[in-house]
């Protein structure tokens, strides 16, 4: 579509009409706001100080491409390739999951059980994706040696790209978290937040999940819905040292299996926690 001119009052209202079937008018807002500060760094005043801005092309075809997208429920960090994660930005893009702030929590856990550490922790993330749970426990404590595995290649170039970008050190490792059995040093810390939904759930997702985020990263084998936990948690008892911790992103449906299983395994100390919906989502446990 060829549109020469329009005025942001013309675009605006055409942006809420064109989203209004799609989305609350709340969220069509944020859409908004979000995206003239992400292209222009217009603030939130710019609109109701200039309503007759005459929009030129450029500017145009960028909102006009992201409004397409918008109506095909793409997620709008997919279309920024920007997301927020424990107060910092992260490229995202369909290779990777958007970080929730579900797992912020998680990080949330570690760092406050670590801050006075004294010692340096070997640390492991298990399916780092976008890298958002290594970067950001390595930025906020320096006492951690992290190492992250991941994979999906595509993944793991996002999750460099945005090591490189914080500027810190983590070993990002090709690997396939399935095929674990012994690590080549002991650990003191090892997380994951692995692919937990059965793929019955899927008639409860909305579309700018299930169409657009990576399969790889969400969904367990069929009727195997702690199929990546017992994975995990066998290969943390061969490798976490005494009193060295494990800390899970959970399925909240799915953790009085967790429980059961975790108990036949060589840990004590099994703690869960809400996350900030009130939903069972994390799990810490102490290797015995
Ligand atoms: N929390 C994600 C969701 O609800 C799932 C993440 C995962 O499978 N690890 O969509």
């Amino acid at each position: 579509m060829l549109i020469l001119h329009m005025l942001l009052n013309e675009f605006r209202n055409h942006f809420h009409s064109a989203l209004t079937d799609h989305y609350q008018k709340s969220e069509i807002t944020a859409f908004y706001g979000l995206l003239t500060d992400f292209y222009f760094q217009w603030p939130r005043t710019f609109f109701i100080l200039n309503p007759q801005y005459q929009l030129n092309n450029e500017e145009l075809q960028k909102l006009f491409f992201a409004l397409y997208e918008l109506k095909k429920f793409k997620p709008i960090q997919y279309i920024t390739n920007e997301s927020h994660f424990y107060g910092r930005s992260f490229y995202v893009d369909e290779h990777v999951l958007i970080p929730r702030p579900e797992t912020e929590e998680l990080v949330k856990w570690v760092l406050s059980d670590f801050k006075d550490a004294e010692d340096h922790y070997n640390v492991l993330e298990l399916g780092t994706g976008s890298g958002c749970i290594a970067i950001s426990l390595a930025k906020e404590q320096c006492k951690f040696n992290i190492e992250a595995l991941e994979v999906s290649e595509a993944a793991l170039g996002v999750a460099q790209k945005n090591a490189l970008h914080h500027n810190v050190e983590i070993d990002f490792i090709h690997q396939d978290m399935r095929e674990l059995e012994v690590w080549y040093k002991p650990l003191n810390i090892m997380i994951s937040n692995p692919p937990y939904l059965q793929p019955d759930e899927k008639k409860e997702m909305l579309p700018n999940v299930l169409d657009y985020e990576p399969h790889l990263a969400l969904f367990t084998p069929e009727n195997e819905p702690l199929y990546f936990y017992k994975k995990i948690i066998l290969f943390a008892q061969s490798c976490i040292n005494s009193n060295g911790c494990l800390y899970l992103e959970i399925n909240p449906k799915f953790e009085e299996d967790l429980l059961t299983f975790i108990k036949t395994a060589t840990f004590k100390d099994i703690e869960v926690r809400n996350d900030i919906f009130g939903k069972n989502r994390m799990l810490k446990a102490v290797k015995s």
